[in-house]
C-alpha cells in the first residue's frame, strides 16, 4: 500500500501554495497531490477573474491578501515564471448613502497602511472612459426602475490589481518540483473517500484512477483544497453533516467583449466596481465583466448563459457607460464560488473534531489573492506547529459553532 506523510485533495492556486512553501519551509516528508481533472489548476482557479485588494474591512482578510501582494510581487524572482502580476488598481464606486460609511473604513485602512485614494466623480470619469457619474444622461423612469443613483466617490485601491492564478499554481507546483522530496502528482483519478479512524483522524484516501482501479492509500495528514466539491467528499467518507463545511456551490460568469472604442486609456483600467455589483477589468486586450446572479442556487452546472449578459448586464452597463452598448459578448465561461453561507469567508487550518484533516476550502470568491498567504499561514501550521507569519485562527472551522463569524462587507 503506497503511504504518504501529506495527501493533498485538489491542484489549484490553494493547493500549489501550500505544497511549495512546505517544502521550502524544511518539510522532509512525502507528499501526494490528487485532482481528478487532466491538468494542474483546471478547476475554479482557471477560471477565475484573478483580482487581487488589500481593501477589505476584516483585519484577517487584509492581512492575507496584502501579504499575499507582497508575494505576488517577489513571484517571478523566487519562482522563475511571471504569473501576470499587474498593480493597476481597484476602484470601487459609491452612492450617496454607501459613501458616508467610508470614513471608517477609510480610518482603518490607514491604520494598516493600505495605499488608497478616495477619489470625486472627476476623478473616476477621468480613469475609465465614457463613465457618467450622473445620472442625468438616463431616462428618469429607467433609472428609479433599475435604482441607480448618481456616483458621488470612489475608493481607488493603489496595490490592488490582477493575475493569473492558474499560471501561479502551475509556477508553485513546478518549482516544487526542484525539492529533493518533490511532490508526487496524480491527475485523473477522484478521491472517493477520506479514510478516517475509530477516534475520527484522518489516515488516508480511496482513490479511483482513470482506467477505474481503486486504491487505498495511507496518509499522515490529509490536505483537503476541494473547493466546491469538499462536502460530498466528506458525505461520502462518512463524516456526519454537523461536522461538514457550510459551503454551498454557486454559478459564476465572467464575459468577455471587445473594448467599446480606440481609447488607449481601456489597457490601463483598474477592476472596477460599479452599479449592481457589475465588475470589469483588461483581460488580454479585451473588457472582461463579471457580475454574481442575485441569489444563485448552490449548484453543480456550470452551463454558460450568454443571455445573461446580453439581457442584463450589459444593459445595466450602458446606463453607466452609454458607450459599451457596443460591446457584443466574444466569449465568456462559468465557473463555481465556494460560498460560506455564514460568513462568506475562507475555513482554514485543523478541523477540530477530526485531527489530521487540513482545511483551505470555502474561499467564497477570493480565494485567488488569499491563497498565496494563506498556504504559506497553513504550511507554517504543519511544519512548526503554530501560525507564523498571520494568524489565520479566526478562520477555523469551528468558528461556525462557537458563532465566532467573520464578518466581511466588501464582498463581490
Ligand atoms: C468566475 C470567477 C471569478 C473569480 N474571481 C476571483 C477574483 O477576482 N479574485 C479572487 O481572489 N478569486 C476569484 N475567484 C475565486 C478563486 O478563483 C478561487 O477561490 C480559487 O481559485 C480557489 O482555489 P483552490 O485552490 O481552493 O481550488 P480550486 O481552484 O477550487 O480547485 C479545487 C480542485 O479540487 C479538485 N477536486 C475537488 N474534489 C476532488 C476529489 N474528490 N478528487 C479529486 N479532485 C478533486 C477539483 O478538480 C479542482 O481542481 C473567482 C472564481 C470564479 C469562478
Amino acid at each position: 500500500m503506497r503511504t504518504f506523510d501529506m495527501i493533498v485533495v485538489g491542484a489549484g492556486i490553494g493547493s500549489g501554495s501550500l505544497v511549495y512553501n512546505l517544502l521550502k519551509l524544511g518539510f522532509k516528508g512525502s507528499v501526494l497531490v490528487v485532482d481528478r481533472l487532466d491538468a494542474l489548476a483546471q478547476g475554479p482557479s482557471a477560471f477565475s477573474a484573478g483580482g487581487f485588494r488589500n481593501l477589505w474591512t476584516t483585519s484577517i482578510n487584509q492581512q492575507l491578501c496584502s501579504k499575499s501582494i507582497d508575494m505576488l510581487k517577489g513571484y517571478k524572482a523566487e519562482i522563475g515564471v511571471s504569473c501576470g502580476f499587474k498593480q493597476t488598481g481597484y476602484l470601487f464606486t459609491y452612492y450617496a448613502k454607501a459613501w458616508e460609511r467610508i470614513p471608517d473604513a477609510a480610518g482603518i485602512w490607514a491604520e494598516n497602511g493600505v495605499n488608497f485614494e478616495l477619489w470625486k466623480p472627476e476623478q473616476i470619469e477621468a480613469k475609465i472612459p465614457g463613465l457618467k457619474c450622473g445620472i442625468d444622461h438616463m431616462d428618469p423612469d429607467v433609472a428609479e426602475y433599475i435604482e441607480f443613483e448618481p456616483i458621488v466617490g470612489g475608493v481607488f485601491g493603489k496595490d490592488c490589481g490582477a493575475f493569473d492564478p492558474s499560471q501561479a499554481a502551475v509556477g508553485y507546483f513546478e518549482k516544487s518540483a526542484e525539492f529533493a522530496n518533490k511532490p508526487a502528482i496524480q491527475l485523473r483519478a477522484e478521491v472517493l473517500k477520506v479514510l478516517f479512524d475509530t477516534k475520527g483522524r484522518a489516515e488516508g484516501v480511496v482513490i479511483k484512477d482513470a482506467s477505474g482501479t481503486e486504491e487505498t492509500i495511507k496518509g499522515g495528514i490529509v490536505a483537503l483544497c476541494s473547493g466546491p466539491w469538499t462536502n460530498q467528499l466528506l458525505e461520502r467518507s462518512g463524516v456526519p453533516q454537523d461536522h461538514r463545511m457550510p459551503i454551498i456551490c454557486q454559478k459564476r460568469m465572467l464575459f468577455i467583449t471587445d473594448f467599446p472604442d480606440q481609447n488607449p486609456k481601456w489597457l490601463e483600467i483598474p477592476m472596477s466596481i460599479i452599479d449592481k455589483g457589475i465588475y470589469f477589468k483588461e483581460e488580454a486586450g479585451n473588457l472582461m465583466i463579471g457580475r454574481a446572479k442575485h441569489d444563485s442556487p448552490d449548484t453543480f452546472d456550470a452551463e454558460f448563459e450568454p443571455d445573461y449578459y446580453v439581457q442584463e448586464v450589459n444593459l445595466l452597463m450602458q446606463e453607466r457607460i452609454p458607450s459599451t452598448s457596443v460591446c457584443k459578448l466574444k466569449s465568456g465561461w462559468a465557473s463555481f464560488y465556494d460560498t460560506v453561507t455564514d460568513d462568506h469567508n475562507a475555513i482554514l487550518g485543523w478541523h477540530e473534531e477530526h485531527s489530521g484533516l487540513l482545511l483551505q476550502v470555502g474561499y467564497s470568491g477570493h480565494g485567488a489573492m488569499e491563497s498565496p498567504a494563506a498556504g504559506l499561514c497553513l504550511a507554517e501550521l504543519v511544519v512548526t506547529g503554530k501560525y507564523q507569519t498571520i494568524d489565520c485562527s479566526p478562520l477555523r472551522w469551528s468558528r461556525f459553532r462557537e458563532k465566532q463569524l467573520v464578518h466581511e462587507k466588501i464582498v463581490i
